[in-house]
This record gives C-alpha cells, structure tokens and sequence, in this order.
C-alpha cells in the first residue's frame, strides 16, 4: 500500500514521477473514509480542499516548479490550529462552527511547501488532557488496540499517522501532547525549543508553553517537517528570529560520542515494567551505538507537575475568557442581560475538564493567592530550567520513557489528578522550553508501542533529531503498523 511509505519515500515517489499527489491523496481520502468510524481521528476532512490542493501540485510539478520535499504529500492538521475557510473548533463545542479567517502561520508554511491538507485532527478540549477523553467529539482510538486511549491532547493526529491516513500531521505541545500520544501510538513526535515554531493561530492554552510541532513515522520525517515549520514570523514575537539550520544535513551522524544523560528521578516507581525495560534496553542501544551513558540529576523533578499544572491553568484561565459567547463561537439563547450571556454561554460551551482548569487557574491568580501559587510557581519553574542547565554542562541529550505507562483503555482514567500523572517525564521540558522528542522503542507483551523520550539543548533540534535518528537507523520501528485491516 503506497501509504506505508514514510513521508520521505512518498516525496522520493513524487520527484520519480512514481506516483502523483491527485493519487496519493485519493487514497489517503479513502482510507479515511474506511477507517475513521473506527478511529474518530479526523473530526472533519476537506476532501475537495485536499484533492484540488493535489491537482495544483501534480501541475507544479509538470512544469518543473516542484517545491520540495512537502510537495504533494499528505498531511493532517490538529484542530487548534486555525485553517481559514475550515471550520476549527479546539474539541470544544464552544467553537462549534467556528469558521477562521486565517490560516495559523505553521499551516500557511505547510500549503506554501506544497502540501495537502486532508483535513482536522481530534484533540483533547483545548488541548486540555492526556487520553483524547476531553474532545466534545468523543475520543479518537488507538489503531493498536480501538478499546484504548491514542494518548493526548494530538490524539487525532497520533492516530491518523500511526494508522497510515496521512504522512505526517501537526501538533501542539504544552505539557506532552505531541510526544506522549506519539510513544502511545508508536509514532515519532517532535515538540521544538518554545519559540522555534511560530503559534500565531494556535488556539492558546498556556502560552508561556505552547509549541506546535510535527509528528509522523520517522524521524527523517519529523525533520522535513520542521524544516518547513520553523523561523521567525512577523505574526508572533515571540518565534524567534534565529537561523534555521538544514535539519537534514547532520541527520545521519550517528550516535558515537554522544553523552547521553540518565536522569535518575525519571526511573523511580510508578513506571510500568514492560516500559522500563524497553526504554532501558535503549540506554544499552546507546551504548552499543558508540555513546556514553552519563547519570545526571534533575532534582527538581519532583515539583514539576505541581508548578505545570499551577502555570497551566492559570494561564489558561486568562487565555480562556476571550470565549465569552460575543467574539466567538457558542452564544447563549434568551439571555438577560450580559453577566447572564457570559455566564450561561460559557456554561453551555465548555466542558467540566475545562471548567476545572479554568477555576483552578482563576483560583491560583486571585489576589489573596498569587504570592502562595502562582509567583511561586514560577519561582520553581526557574530552578526546574537550571537543573537542566546543569545536566547540559555534561551531556548533549536526556533520555527517559515518554509515558510512564503504555495506552490504556479509554474510560480508565476517571481521577484527574492520575492523569495529570501521566505527564511527570514530558513537562519539565515545556517548564523549561526545551525541545523534546519521542520515538518508538519497542512494543509491550499485549503489542502496544512504547516510546521514549530525548530531551535536546535549547534550540539544537538538528543534534536531537540526529540523537533520535541514530537509534532509529538500527532499530527501525516505523515499519511496524496497527493489526487495522478488517
Ligand atoms: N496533558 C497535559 C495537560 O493536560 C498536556 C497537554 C498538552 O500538552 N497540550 O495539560
């Protein structure tokens, strides 16, 4: 099937003549429409958006104007991330029909490499989660097993990759929600250094965190992608106005003298077994591959999630009231008067997972608190960056499992504070805005994918992403696909 091609043998197709976007696409689109009942990865696809996307590539290339890797190929969009003239709603009924006038810059990037946009991507409500189980549009499905969780928040897009609907997807990443979806799926998920990838049109969550970034199969993969995705943007001060190194070129460097760090605190109890092995069978891959392991120390893990879920939610209670039934989306009928409009649409239109965050956060900035929750926080989150600081004086990256647990079955997770749980090894790094990736290393007795974790220095995902590429060349899982096939 042309669709167990990576991203990188699709485009090396495309540039033979093997093959044409128009018939990648048509079969992509088909594949959807076969197995989205079962996935709910897509929450909306744009067939003809998609094939006369395809249509104008395949006639690029006919005339010799091809543009790249990324042209003609594939892709799926997670839907907080504004697609103009297609509806985009964050999993949230409160921006049910929600029509955008403008594309988010890193999906404007992806049409003008060429791309095709099948269409969105389910997601936890507001990116708010970690199985998928916050989506107002039910929960996406794992293709290793449709009984369990895809991870979360970029569940749709983890799913849609890992189950060959597209060949590669975007996905935003506050506290893990593109790398544990990614190590749940057996996918390969990237989250940048905070401000390589620009967020104007990423519907906010916690800004001081957010990051879009790309998933797909491979590495390679991950790296094309980000080529297309990263710079400075007049949009967004805040994506930084740094040279963006070919991601590609050091890509197969291997790993001999690479320091690999091992952080004790991230192999403590509470991990499952099965995980612990496979990511520790890594560390000796490692070794095998020519690098040093380095035991370092991030004592500060301990108050990570704790300071995460403080920040988070605080800054998503601010981000959050721009939704106030007037500017966007849900309006409440019948109302009197406007505190009533306020209130009753906002009731209306968010769900209890993001009604939780939003008193939570409201709650840690109010005036007899701030000093006690939230300047503390981030009080904590500056020594949570020096630990790091620390441990990149004498490693190049940190490895840990993504996930402390494989995919579980959905309906599980009925206690929010476990599944805040579930993000302990993925948000320090987004605490400390350094880029972070997960890539498979190896299944589970039951054949669910494992994944582990790299952690890069502050804005060297080249070096990441050849860390990450080296274990890959010599233990390639990106074959490996779901038992889907009816
Ligand atoms: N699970 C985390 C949360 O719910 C991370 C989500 C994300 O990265 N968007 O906040």
């Amino acid at each position: 099937m042309v669709l167990d091609l990576t991203l990188a043998e699709a485009a090396g197709q495309l540039g033979a003549g093997a093959t044409s976007s128009t018939e990648l696409t048509r079969v992509a689109l088909q594949r959807v429409e076969a197995l989205n009942g079962r996935l709910n990865a897509f929450l909306r696809v744009d067939a003809a958006g998609a094939l006369e996307a395809a249509a104008q590539s395949d006639a690029r290339r006919g005339r010799g104007e091809a543009r790249g890797p990324l042209d003609g190929v594939p892709l799926g969009i997670k839907d907080n991330l504004l697609t103009g003239g297609l509806e985009t709603t964050a999993g949230s009924r409160i921006l049910q029909g929600f029509v955008p006038p403008v594309d988010a810059t890193a999906v404007r990037k992806l049409r003008e490499a060429g791309a095709v946009l099948l269409g969105k991507l389910n997601l936890d409500e507001f990116a708010m989660g970690s199985s998928n189980e916050s989506s107002a549009y039910g929960p996406a499905r794992n293709p290793w097993d449709t009984t369990r969780t895809p991870g979360g928040s970029s569940g749709g897009s983890a799913a849609a990759v890992a189950a060959r609907l597209c060949f590669g997807a975007l996905g935003s990443d506050t506290g893990g929600s593109i790398r544990q979806p990614a190590a749940l799926t057996g996918t390969v998920g990237l989250k940048p250094t905070w401000g390589r990838v620009s967020r104007f049109g990423l519907v906010a969550y916690a800004s001081s965190l957010d990051q879009v970034g790309p998933m797909a199969r491979t590495v390679t993969d991950c790296a094309l992608l980000l080529q297309a995705l990263a710079g400075p943007d007049a949009q967004d001060a805040t994506a930084a106005d740094l040279a963006v190194p070919d991601y590609t070129a050091a890509l197969e460097r291997g790993a001999a003298g690479l320091r690999v760090g091992v952080p004790a605190e991230y192999f403590g109890p509470g991990m499952d077994p099965e995980v612990e092995a496979a990511v520790r069978g890594a560390l000796r891959a490692y070794e095998q591959l020519g690098a040093t392991l380095v035991e370092v120390s991030l004592p500060h893990t301990k108050y990570a999630l704790a300071t995460y879920y403080l920040l988070a939610t605080a800054e998503a209670s601010s981000n959050l009231a721009r939704f106030d039934g007037v500017r966007f989306g849900h309006r409440a009928r019948d109302v009197k008067g406007l505190r009533e409009l306020y209130a009753r649409s906002r009731s209306e239109g968010f769900g209890p997972e993001v009604k939780r965050r939003i008193m939570l956060g409201t709650f840690a900035l109010s005036a007899g608190h701030y000093d006690a929750y939230y300047l503390k926080a981030q009080k904590v989150r500056t020594l949570i960056r020096r630990d790091f600081e620390a441990a990149f004086r004498q490693v190049d990256v940190v490895l840990s499992p993504t996930s402390p647990v494989p995919a579980f079955p959905l309906g599980q997770q009925t206690d929010p504070l476990q599944s805040y749980l579930l993000d302990v090894f993925t948000l320090p790094c987004n605490l400390a805005g350094l880029p972070g990736l997960s890539l498979p290393c190896g299944f589970t007795r039951a054949r669910l994918p494992v994944g582990m974790q790299l952690v890069g220095r502050w804005w060297d995902e080249a070096g990441l992403l050849a860390a990450a590429r080296a274990y890959e060349r010599a233990h390639d899982f990106s074959r490996a696909a779901p038992p889907l096939e009816a």
